[in-house]
């Protein structure tokens, strides 16, 4: 060991709710330490869509305006059926403070998180990996590899991350925001369920020939979604589910922004898309100019026995995991971010018990549990649409809200949660 640390929080992964949390940990002056295992933020756009409750926290951080200059304002979420246009919903009616959902690729709402980390004189810790937590009665002692690059091969020169320190961080919290694969979760053992049949997506970004209506459309047909998102930059994303599923593990975020593809390909790439637009949304007019991403990822319907115990707690998808149409599982995970900072706040200022951390848990474990459609039930008023009626279960997942603003979109087609 050739360096100590001592801090208050310890937050593990700095994807946007890891950058979240450390952020309104820091506002509220806590000590807290931000590691990341890789060496730069996520290049593509992921998680592109801000709930309207998302747009609340972020104005309260100041943070809107910055977001309003580079995002895409959607007023409504229309639903098709293969014979065409079924059903529309609109953010307007909501009750909410930003009744509109705002279109921003992940890379770029990460980047302004880390730029406002950074005026509060924080820093992401890039290329640190957490490796081991060891708890003890007053807080967790984790272990931080410290990656550095080394060239090795004589003939063949190759580039290679090796430990070059390890790093003892004394911590009173630790927060795992490290993920999907979230070592935090397995270091305190903590299982998932899986809650339902894991569905794959084709993913293609790019520009179209004539500009989108300012509206997000999900297709719901054969049992099977297709999206649309306008993106900024009059760019949009079409993502296909496909039949069956994959063996493969969910895919990492890729941290290189160019993509290309060799000629071949890219001609198969556009081609599959052509002919893919023309079977799941013959209407979409707006042709291809240029393809800009493809990619192939499986999401589960998964989510955390626990969301962690003593001094180690989860937000974001290092407990749960939901299909992508809605952008549900980064958007309810910046509320969790919201309540676990608050949560450590209180407890670090010793105002308020270990029961604070129970209810947080209690709270979030069963939103989850009635998003993923294990728990509630969702029941149609006479008058609601009879397709509406049998697709019920893919308009909730669907829909880019949650928590009140999710019943309130719900209400609209006749629809209640409860
Ligand atoms: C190809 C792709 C497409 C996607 N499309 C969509 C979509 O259409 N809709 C949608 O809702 N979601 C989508 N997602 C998922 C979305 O990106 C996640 O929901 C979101 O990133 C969750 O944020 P998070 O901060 O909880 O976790 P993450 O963004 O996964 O961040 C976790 C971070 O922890 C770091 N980390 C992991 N282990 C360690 C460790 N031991 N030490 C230090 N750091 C560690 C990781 O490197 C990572 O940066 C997509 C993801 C991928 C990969």
């Amino acid at each position: 060991m050739s360096r100590n640390l001592k801090t208050d929080v310890l937050v593990v992964g700095a994807g946007p709710v890891g950058m979240f949390t450390a952020l309104l940990l820091a506002e509220a002056g806590v000590r807290v330490t931000l590691i990341e295992c890789e060496d730069r933020p996520a290049a593509h756009s992921y998680a592109c869509g801000l709930h309207p409750r998302s747009l609340k926290m972020l104005n309260r951080l100041g943070l809107l305006e910055a977001v309003q200059k580079e995002a895409r304002r959607l007023e409504s979420v229309a639903f098709y059926s293969e014979k065409g246009r079924e059903v529309e919903i609109s953010f307007a009616a909501l009750p909410a403070e930003f009744p509109f959902v705002l279109v921003l690729p992940q890379n770029c709402l990460e980047a302004l998180l880390a730029e406002r980390i950074a005026t509060l004189g924080g820093h992401v810790l890039w290329h640190h990996r957490l490796s081991a937590l060891q708890p003890r009665p007053d807080g967790v002692l984790a272990e931080v590899d410290q990656l550095v690059g080394t060239g090795t091969g004589s003939a063949v020169p190759r580039w290679e991350w090796v430990v070059g320190r390890t790093i003892e961080v004394a911590a009173d919290y630790v927060v795992g925001a490290d993920g999907h694969h979230s070592l935090v979760r397995r270091l305190l053992g903590i299982e998932h369920d899986h809650l339902a049949t894991p569905e794959l997506y084709v993913v293609y970004e790019f520009e179209p020939e004539s500009p989108l209506a300012d509206e997000l459309q999900v297709v719901v047909a054969e049992q099977r979604k297709s999206v649309l998102w306008p993106l900024p930059g009059g760019r949009c994303r079409w993502s296909f589910q496909l039949a069956g599923t994959d063996e493969t593990e969910f895919g990492e975020k890729d941290r290189n922004p160019s993509w290309a593809e060799p000629a071949a390909l890219a001609q198969r790439t556009w081609e599959r898309l052509e002919k893919r637009l023309q079977l799941r949304a013959p209407w979409f007019a707006a042709g291809i100019r240029a393809v800009d991403w493809a990619v192939d990822i499986q999401f589960q319907h998964r989510l955390a026995r626990q969301y962690g115990r003593d001094r180690c707690w989860l937000v974001g998808d290092a407990a749960h995991q939901t299909a992508p149409a809605g952008i549900q599982s980064m958007n309810v995970g910046l509320r969790e971010a919201k309540e676990l900072a608050g949560i450590l706040t209180r407890l670090l200022k010793g105002d308020g018990s270990a029961d604070l951390l129970e209810d947080y848990e209690r709270k979030f474990r069963s939103e989850w549990l009635t998003l993923l459609g294990a728990q509630g039930t969702l029941s149609a008023s006479p008058d609601a649409k009879p397709w509406v009626k049998a697709h019920g279960k893919h308009l909730l997942s669907s829909l880019p809200a949650s928590g009140e603003d999710l019943t309130a979109l719900l209400r609209q087609i006749g629809l209640t949660l409860a």
